[in-house]
């Protein structure tokens, strides 16, 4: 079959005569393979979008090829990415994912946590945003030995990022008809840090009177998560507690392989599977789930304005999964990784676009 090139469709203005140019970082494990069912997806579906490969190796703790990436994604403005791992568990190597999130002030990731109807899940309907500072708290990445045996490690919590996270999340709510924003905190332990991120908040939720706000520690939202997911619409936190957060729904609605996550700050915007694992021990095998990675793509698209492209694509993927149900073995399937990419991309070559 051909692949559809369509000559015809309305592109958006973009760089480089209608077409996007956008840095491909496929990281480890899984990600590889990942970003070559997202190229042929997007081949089939005549997206407008050029990847810039750059290759970081995970053996390697040299810098020259972070610093390329960086610079690949500066000029760009929007990345697709898997995960690098951190293979050094020296004090002086910083992990390279939050090198990059920081040197480009990515300060907010979101996670919109969603069940796929069709997918066998432990809750279902759930439709939570998590909303999670990126760049400081636990990830600054500052411990030292005091003494022998004696380690410090520093959590910065900062007022400017915590008020650009709760604005963006008060906004975010706002724009998207969402009702109510909860801070998730350990204020009553962390009084100085995790108290200036509930307090910063509280003052941010007074300039928007429309959206409910409360607040709940992190703990006990981690148990309220799995018996009463239902209650939580957009949810605010530090960086370690997002990535355990994300974590937890990710596991009620499906696992690791299904949902994105996007990484934004006032230049620049990211988009990476939500749950940020490298996949190492399933990597080569043809199991790994393809759909995070996709949704990122779609995200992707949704961000540079190729709405049609993405719907495109994500109506192709719901039809897979939703209707047809071919999974891979993390949700119970028995289909491989190329078996439903192969399907995602038979419902785009079958798609009527005669209307674009
Ligand atoms: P690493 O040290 O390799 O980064 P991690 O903590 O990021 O480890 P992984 O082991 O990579 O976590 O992933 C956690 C679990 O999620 C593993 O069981 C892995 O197989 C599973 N997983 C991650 N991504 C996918 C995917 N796309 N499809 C299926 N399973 C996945």
């Amino acid at each position: 079959k051909q692949p559809l090139v369509k000559k015809t469709t309305p592109i958006p203005i973009a760089l480089y005569g209608g077409r996007h140019a956008v840095t491909m970082l496929p990281g480890g494990g899984i990600g590889p393979e990942l970003m070559g069912y997202v190229k042929q997806v997007f081949k089939y579906a005549g997206a407008p979008v050029d990847f810039e490969l750059v290759d970081i190796d995970p053996k390697s703790d040299e810098t020259n090829d972070l610093e390329y990436a960086i610079t690949s994604i500066k000029r760009n403005g929007v990345c697709l990415k898997g995960n690098i791992e951190t293979r050094s568990e020296s004090t002086g190597v910083q992990s390279r994912n939050v090198a990059i999130r920081n040197e480009l002030d990515l300060y907010v990731n979101v996670l919109h946590c969603h069940s796929y109807p069709g997918v066998p899940a432990r809750q279902s309907n759930i439709d939570i945003i998590i909303i999670r500072q990126n760049t400081e708290g636990e990830y600054a990445m500052l411990e030292h030995e005091s003494v022998d045996g004696v380690v410090e490690s520093m959590k910065v919590v900062t007022q400017s990022n915590s008020e650009r996270v709760a604005r963006f999340a008060f906004e975010y709510a706002r724009r998207n008809n969402r009702k109510k924003v909860t801070t998730i905190h350990k204020a009553n332990i962390m009084k100085l840090s995790d108290g200036l991120f509930l307090e910063t908040s509280r003052k941010i939720a007074k300039e928007y009177p429309d959206i409910e706000h409360n607040d709940m520690i992190i703990d006990n939202c981690c148990m309220q998560l799995v018996s009463n997911p239902h209650q939580f619409d957009v949810m605010i936190m530090t960086n370690l507690y997002g990535t355990i957060v994300s974590n937890v729904v990710c596991g009620l609605v499906g696992g690791a392989g299904l949902l994105s996550g996007k990484n934004y700050g006032d230049h620049y915007a990211m988009f990476e599977p939500g749950t940020r694992n490298t996949g190492t021990a399933i990597a080569g095998k043809n199991i790994a789930n393809p759909i995070a990675m996709l949704s990122a793509s779609i995200d992707m698209l949704d961000h540079l304005g190729h709405k049609q492209h993405s719907e495109l694509i994500s109506d192709a993927l719901r039809k897979t999964i939703c209707e047809e149900k071919i999974h891979t073995p993390d949700l119970g399937g028995t289909a491989t990784s190329t078996e439903v990419v192969q399907r995602v991309i038979d419902h785009i070559l079958q798609a009527d676009i005669r209307a674009w």
